[in-house]
C-alpha cells in the first residue's frame, strides 16, 4: 500500500512517547528521524491514567526547547489511541527507538497491533546509539530522585527543569535540593 502524503511537507512521521523527561537518547532518535523524514511530529502521550513526574505541558515545553534547532520537527501532545492520532495527523509512519533486547518484544507487538488497528501505518525502528542505549526516562528519574548526577543523560534545559521541579516539590531547604543546587 502506498504511503500517505500530506501537502507540501510530504511524508509525516510521528515519534510518540512519554518523554518524562526527554533524554539524550530521545533527542538522538529525533535528530536521526528528522534527517530522514521531511516532517517529524514528536508527540507527547498525555495518558490521564498515569501519574507522570512532569505535566504534559512541561514535557511539551522542554521538547520545544531542546528541538528548537530542528526546523522540520513539530512538538505536539495527544490523548487516546496512537493510531487515531496518526490518522488525524495524516501521518505515514510511526517512529520508535529500540534500545536493548527488552524493548523489542513489546515494541514489535505494538507495531503489529497498530498496523492491524490502522491498515497502512507501519512502524520504523531506529536502533539506539550505543552511548544512549542504557538511558531511559525512568532510570533518569530514579537516579535524580536519589541525588545522583544525570547531567550526562539529559539536555541541560531538562536538568534545570528537574531541579526547579524538585525545589517546587520538596521546598528549597530539603537535603536533596541542596545537594543538587
Ligand atoms: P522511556 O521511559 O522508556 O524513555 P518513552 O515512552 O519516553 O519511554 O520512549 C519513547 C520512545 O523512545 C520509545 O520508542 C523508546 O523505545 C524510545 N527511547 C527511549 N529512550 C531511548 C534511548 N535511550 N535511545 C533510543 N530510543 C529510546
Amino acid at each position: 500500500m502506498a504511503a500517505r502524503k500530506t501537502g507540501r511537507d510530504g511524508f509525516v512521521a510521528v515519534y510518540p512517547g512519554s518523554f518524562d523527561p526527554v533524554t539524550n537518547g530521545h533527542l538522538d532518535i529525533v535528530r536521526r528521524a528528522a534527517a530522514i523524514y521531511p516532517h517529524l511530529v514528536v508527540a507527547v502521550v498525555a495518558n490521564p491514567n498515569k501519574t507522570p513526574l512532569l505535566r504534559a505541558a512541561e514535557r511539551v515545553a522542554l521538547l520545544h526547547e531542546v528541538c528548537k534547532g530542528l526546523p522540520n520537527v513539530e512538538i505536539d501532545c495527544f490523548e487516546g489511541l496512537l493510531v487515531d492520532y496518526v490518522r488525524r495527523r495524516k501521518a505515514s509512519v510511526i517512529i520508535k527507538g529500540l534500545r536493548i533486547v527488552s524493548d523489542f518484544e513489546y515494541e514489535f507487538s505494538m507495531a503489529l497491533l497498530n498496523r492491524r488497528l490502522q491498515g497502512g501505518v507501519d512502524t520504523m525502528f531506529l536502533p539506539a546509539s550505543l552511548e544512549y542505549a542504557y538511558i531511559s526516562s525512568s532510570s533518569v528519574r530514579e537516579v535524580f530522585s536519589l541525588g545522583g548526577d544525570i547531567s550526562d543523560f539529559v539536555p541541560s534545559a531538562v536538568l534545570r527543569a528537574m531541579r526547579r521541579h524538585a525545589r517546587g516539590k520538596s521546598g528549597a531547604s530539603s537535603p536533596l535540593t541542596r545537594r543538587r543546587a
